[in-house]
């Protein structure tokens, strides 16, 4: 049946509308060091730890993926960097064949200890969430970070030598939006990317309304073309960024646009929340338990391979987002996977 199936599909993941799967997010925890106001609760609940998938687990579901002819991988969570042997367990996924990429997204928190391990570990790439350059609203915004020590972490990232180092910036009116210049800046003064991000209605959160925090890309593009020129690029990701290159320095500035730019229509990617659930789409429900597949089979991987070419059939056209019900999605973004 596997055989027969991964010869039509040509061993890899193809939908129903022709998209190949080549990029997956993988959430190695749902628990954080941070608590950002924009993507949980003050009192969370985490899973117990038997429902997390194990590293050992993450590693062989890697497999299945990169032999399925997925080459980017992008290790999230939670907080990924709090996770105990999260760093041996990267070594081990950035060695599988036919894996090109092996990038993670991080508060930073930890990146003082573990840049240069990263490095080692063959961690290509990093991107590194800041949402503010003051100290007094960057607490705010993650309730309990610290800006220095991120700070700090970024400097031992540009040290440790990574190919890219790119800045993730949610941005939510009144409490960062005047912040989008500055933040430009220092991105273009330590010769960074950087990324602003729409709010996404993912879980409930009590902290504000989503509504009325929305702040478009398209507001914070005009609030940047006071101080920057934007220069259209043409680098694409198959994923909701659009990129700009800023005149005078050679770093770019993308914007990560769910609302109000659709980008489904290229879209390449499945997200692992961190109980094991493969995500059709960010936006909606369609979902497939690999935990349960992958510990019924803890030797044969062709079961779980088997289950990843029957999740094609399943994986949506695209989302729905509407920021005017709370929440559309009951998953946190730390239990989705940034
Ligand atoms: N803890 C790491 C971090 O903060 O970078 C990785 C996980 S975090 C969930 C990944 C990204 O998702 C971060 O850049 C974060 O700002 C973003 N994020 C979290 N909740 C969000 C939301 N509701 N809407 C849009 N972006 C969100
Ligand atoms: Fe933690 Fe990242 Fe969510 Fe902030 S955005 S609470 S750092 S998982």
């Amino acid at each position: 049946m596997l055989d027969t199936l991964a010869k039509l599909s040509n061993n890899k993941l193809i939908d129903k509308f022709g998209r190949q799967v080549t990029y997956v997010r993988i959430s190695v925890t749902d628990r954080c060091d941070f608590r950002c106001v924009y993507c949980m609760s003050e009192d969370m609940e985490f899973l117990p730890r038997e429902q997390v998938l194990t590293l050992e687990e993450i590693t062989r579901l890697s497999q299945a993926f990169v032999e399925m002819g997925v080459t980017k991988i992008r290790i999230t969570g939670g907080e990924p960097l709090v996770r105990k042997g999260v760093v041996e367990m990267l070594a081990k996924i950035s060695k599988l064949e036919g894996l090109e990429e092996l990038v993670i997204t991080t508060n930073g928190s930890q990146l003082v200890k573990l840049a240069e391990p990263l490095k080692q570990a063959g961690v290509k790439r990093i991107n590194i969430s800041l949402d503010s350059l003051d100290a007094e609203k960057f607490k705010k915004v993650t309730r309990v970070g610290d800006l220095n020590v991120v700070l700090d972490g970024i400097q031992a990232a540009k040290k440790a030598g990574f190919e890219n180092i790119k800045l993730n910036a949610v941005i939510l009116k009144n409490r960062n939006h005047d912040e989008v210049r500055n933040l430009v800046q220092y991105a273009m003064d330590q010769g960074l990317d950087i990324s602003f991000i729409e709010e996404m209605p993912l879980g409930a959160i009590d902290s504000h309304s989503r509504e009325e925090a929305y702040y478009s890309s398209d507001e914070i593009k005009r609030d940047l073309e006071q101080q920057f020129e934007l220069l259209s690029s043409t680098k694409k990701t198959g994923g909701p960024a659009r990129y700009y290159n800023v005149n005078g320095y050679n770093n770019k500035v993308g914007f990560i646009s769910p609302h109000s730019h659709n980008f489904c229509d290229t879209c390449n990617r499945v997200r692992v929340t961190a109980s094991g659930l493969l995500l059709l789409c960010l936006g909606q429900e369609h979902s497939m338990d690999l935990k349960r597949v992958l510990r019924a089979n803890p030797i044969d991987l062709n079961k779980v391979k088997q289950a990843l070419i029957d999740s094609m059939a399943i994986k949506p056209k695209g989302h729905d987002f509407d920021l005017t019900e709370q929440p559309v999605i009951f998953r946190h973004m730390s239990v989705t996977g940034g």
